[in-house]
């Protein structure tokens, strides 16, 4: 008995297709067992017929639509450019924006994009291939952004933060000109978390991504859909589906000396020595108190005084630099806010998500998911 305990304690640290055999093999076990001692066995719950692992599109559906309705990122009359790098979490978001496409209570279009930086072996006839046969509007932009950081990189600055502020800027140009109003960012709640730490550890600030973002030009928003959604749900999610994922082929991928992988090193220890450090990161990012800070411009803000002596009695109290992030090039960001000549997810009757999944209530905190290994 206490074997096929530790064999069942032991399937959540397998992939899945280990764990639908090793699952075989418990049932199997199990139903051993009750025939010799007479007992009888629950059934199986609904959707793990056959032994398979239950399917994670639903769950993470739901994860994306509440991101969505929390945040308003996505309205009615929509084109929602999905950034396409090829890689896991853009074949995940793509798939569960397109899920709630089919389901939601407002119409919106999604438009797959690659920016393709010309690094020799970049596989973009498998994504052509691939949103080709599955029916999703497809563009790719071949750029030299390869060849402009072999050249130019700063000192001190890394291949990737160059990389992310050169692509966001063709991105930011790429979206009027292919009729999109939103930019959809595959990044997930561990980068979220990355960010944070990294920000703290080597910027002296607390600040993270905002899953939206507006830019000053009045024309992109940058939107993340997944920033509820675990890394390790991705993984998951991505060998149930099958998506062919292909690598960016340049030379700085998997370098485990960048900050952003020591970071993940660090919240990975964390998790498996402390369970649920991570999901209490992420809620520490939408419950702050900054009262209990050492920011003075937020002390002032709140004692009812600016820093200058004017009162802000009845202001929204915001920093210096609102919640733009530093990475994007091609113009300057601002905070987000609805858009009120649209109508929102207010006005309209219907669910994004599947039952289960409402509208915040006022001053709820958020019941955030378990983090993941
Ligand atoms: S690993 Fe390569 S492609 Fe990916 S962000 Fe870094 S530099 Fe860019």
């Amino acid at each position: 008995m206490r074997s096929v305990m530790s064999m069942r304690y032991s399937l959540h640290n397998f992939d899945s297709q280990k764990m639908s055999v090793l699952q075989e093999e418990f049932v199997s076990i199990m139903t051993r067992m009750s025939s010799l001692l007479q007992i009888e066995l629950p059934r199986r719950r609904r959707g793990t017929a056959g032994g398979s692992p239950r399917s994670l599109l639903k769950p993470l559906a739901r994860r994306v639509g509440r991101a969505i309705e929390d945040f308003r990122m996505i309205e009615d009359g929509d084109r929602v450019l999905c950034a396409m790098s090829g890689g896991k979490d853009s074949y995940a978001m793509l798939h569960l924006l397109d899920y709630l496409r089919a389901r939601a209570p407002v119409r919106f279009e999604l438009l797959a994009v690659t920016v393709d930086q010309g690094y020799r072996g970049f596989q973009t006839d498998v994504l052509e291939r691939y949103f080709r046969e599955k029916g999703f509007a497809y563009h790719v932009e071949r750029t030299n952004i390869a060849e402009v950081i072999d050249d130019t990189m700063p000192l001190g600055d890394t291949h990737c933060s160059m990389c992310a502020r050169l692509r966001r800027g063709v991105l930011y140009r790429l979206a009027p000109e292919l009729g999109c109003n939103k930019i959809a960012l595959g990044h997930h709640a561990d980068d979220l978390l990355e960010t944070l730490l990294m920000s703290q550890f080597f910027n002296g600030e607390i600040c993270s991504m905002p899953p939206i973002l507006r830019a000053r030009d009045g024309r992109n928003t940058v939107i993340r859909p997944l920033c509820y959604v675990w890394e390790e749900e991705i993984i998951r999610f991505t060998a149930e589906a099958g998506f062919p994922v292909i690598c960016c082929a340049c030379p700085a991928c998997g370098d485990n000396s960048l900050k952003r992988r020591q970071m993940k090193l660090l919240l990975s220890r964390l998790e498996a020595d402390h369970g649920g450090i991570k999901s209490s990161l992420l809620r520490a990012l939408s419950n702050i108190r900054a009262e209990h800070l050492l920011d003075r411009r937020f002390l002032s803000a709140l004692a009812g005084t600016t820093t200058a002596g004017t009162t802000t009695a009845g202001r929204k109290i915001a920093g210096p630099r609102g919640n733009a992030e530093p990475a994007a090039s091609g113009g300057a960001a601002g905070p987000p806010g609805p858009t009120p000549e649209k109508p929102g997810l207010d006005e309209k009757p219907g669910r994004w998500t599947s039952p289960g999944i409402h509208r915040p209530d006022a001053g709820r905190k958020p019941v955030l998911p378990a983090g993941g290994s």
